[in-house]
């Protein structure tokens, strides 16, 4: 029997637990077998502070794990499959067993929607990427592409113009779901040009971004564009699905009631899970650290 069960590891879960232990709380952290969130998709990181020279986004997450497992947390390398809220101690099976807590702490995050083309995976963190608030001043100068017609869209484009030469917005169809004050401010800026009606059906390159392969969609002409770096901004989606009984908004985010609590007591909350605004790690790692504060403030008043 645990007090607090961590789903997740990325810097939300991984962050809630080293305030739970040391809370001495019994901590069971439900890593997943491919641990560490998205940050372990990322090559360096120079926005989370204490790095002045910044630090290679694995390398940051394995120094969390160590300091949550040094404060007592249990950690186990296996999926989450199935939890059981109904009732407390809440059930969590995860890999081939059950395990009991008092409380729960999701902080399964959201994975960034890729576009799934040929030579995009592999170039993950070699000018492919997700986030230019992380990965912008690594294109100084260079030529960029942001994907997608949304908020998110605009406002990687946006940050990519104090770095980058240029910025081509490339866009399926002619109309955005992005606000127009988004929108206006980026059609201002006289670094960005926009490519509509098309899609990206190939990142092309050796062993980084060298170009890609560009289809119009109302003449199916096919072109080539060399470019050094591609923004994929198409929308996050959160880790959410296998949680029953827990409230979602319209987009599968985690609706959080009253700080980190969900609509069930004892089932708290931290992360890209839940935050679909801000998405960054230092943020996560904030919340990570509000669900845990949460959580020690809930369980004694379960025990007074
Ligand atoms: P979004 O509004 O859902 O926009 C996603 C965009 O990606 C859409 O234009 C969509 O095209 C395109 N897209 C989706 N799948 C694609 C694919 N496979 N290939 C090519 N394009 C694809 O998502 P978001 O921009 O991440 O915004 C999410 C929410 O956060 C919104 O409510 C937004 O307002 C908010 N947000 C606000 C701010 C801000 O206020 N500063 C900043 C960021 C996000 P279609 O239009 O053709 O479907």
């Amino acid at each position: 029997m645990y007090d607090v069960i961590i789903i997740g590891s990325g810097p939300a879960g991984l962050t809630a637990a080293i305030y739970t232990t040391r809370a001495n709380l019994k901590t069971l952290i439900i890593a997943g077998s491919k641990w560490g969130g998205q940050l372990m998709l990322t090559t360096l990181v120079e926005n989370y502070p204490g790095f002045p020279e910044g630090i290679q986004g694995p390398d940051l997450m394995m120094a969390m794990r160590k300091q949550a497992e040094h404060h007592g947390a249990e950690i186990v390398d296996v999926d989450f499959k199935e939890s059981n809220f109904s009732s407390r101690p809440f059930k969590i099976i995860a890999g081939d067993k059950s395990y009991e807590g008092e409380s729960v702490i999701i902080a399964t995050g959201a994975d960034n929607k890729w576009l799934g083309v040929p030579g995009e995976k592999e170039k993950i963190g070699r000018g492919v990427s997700s986030c230019a608030p992380c990965d912008a001043p690594f294109f100084r100068g260079k030529n960029t592409i942001v994907v997608g017609g949304g908020d998110s869209a605009m406002e990687e484009a946006l940050v990519l113009t104090k770095f980058a030469t240029s910025v081509r917005i490339v866009h399926r169809r002619e109309e955005f779901r992005a606000s127009k004050i988004m929108l206006d401010r980026t059609r201002q800026n006289p670094k960005m040009k926009f490519i509509l009606n098309t899609e990206i059906i190939e990142i092309l390159g050796k062993d980084k971004v060298e170009g890609v392969k560009l289809k119009n969609n109302k003449t199916n002409e096919v072109t080539e564009m060399s470019v050094d770096g591609i923004f994929v901004a198409i929308g996050h989606m959160p880790n959410t699905s296998a949680f029953k009984g827990i409230e979602l908004d319209e987009q599968g985010f985690i609706v959080v009631h009253d700080h980190t609590r969900t609509n069930i007591p004892g089932v708290f909350v931290g992360g890209d899970v839940h935050d679909s605004h801000y998405k960054q790690a230092v943020t996560a790692a904030g919340f990570g650290c509000m669900a845990a504060l949460e959580v020690e403030r809930w369980l004694s008043s379960q025990n007074s």
